[in-house]
């Protein structure tokens, strides 16, 4: 069974851990290079972004990480994580930067200004039954390049300036470019392993 790490400095380490176990991969925190180095396939957990590059930067290991996906690690980020991956953020925090790999344009606390964090049930394009996702302080994909795929999207009402003029919109919330995997929501959160599943084919690939 594949090797699969958990970024481990910052963030909701132990639901994908345990997520990952309970599909028969062998997984591993990571949060240096040696452990980065054994992996074939990475986690980039919920939690929070702008803490998560500060810490890689701090310890050192931010370019190892940017190197290792440029190069074809296969990632599934979940939303900090989604952040993480994205090669684009609006409304990030002073320069913030990230790992990249992912040919998006990223909004982060995309939803706050309507309500900061809800659950949905959401369409998939990869699965016949919709998957229940829990949003928290999530962003979502504004722009996509041309190989991204755009597995999930949500309904969000946009604000104007009385309810009368309430335009609606779809948001995306879920992609995947090669072997890169991203959703706005924590998918580790409940016991619905699909993406994980998901992910885990993509690594065997
Ligand atoms: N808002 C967080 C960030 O910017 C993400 C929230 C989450 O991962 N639940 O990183």
């Amino acid at each position: 069974s594949p090797t699969i790490g958990v970024f481990a400095l910052q963030g909701d380490v132990r639901e994908h851990v345990q997520a990952l176990q309970a599909l028969g991969a062998d997984v591993v925190a990571v949060r240096r290079e040696e452990e980065l180095d054994r992996v074939d396939g990475l986690v980039i957990p919920g939690g929070e972004s702008t803490t998560m590059i500060k810490l890689a930067d701090v310890f050192g290991v931010a370019d190892a990480f940017r190197r290792r996906i440029s190069e074809g690690l296969p990632t599934f980020g979940t939303c900090a994580g989604m952040i993480m991956l994205a090669d684009r953020i609006v409304d990030g925090a002073d320069g913030q930067t990230t790992f990249g790999g992912l040919d998006v344009t990223v909004r982060r606390n995309a939803f706050g200004r309507q309500v900061d964090s809800f659950e949905a049930q959401v369409p998939f394009t990869t699965f016949p039954d919709p998957v229940h996702a829990v949003f928290i302080r999530a962003p979502w994909v504004e722009q996509v390049g041309p190989d991204v795929e755009v597995l999930a999207s949500v309904p969000v009402v946009l604000d104007a300036a009385t309810d009368d003029d309430d335009e609606r919109a779809d948001r995306i919330v879920a992609v995947r470019q090669g072997a890169l995997l991203a959703t706005s929501f924590h998918p580790e959160v409940g016991d619905d392993l699909r993406l994980h599943r998901l992910f885990l084919d993509l690594v065997d690939m």
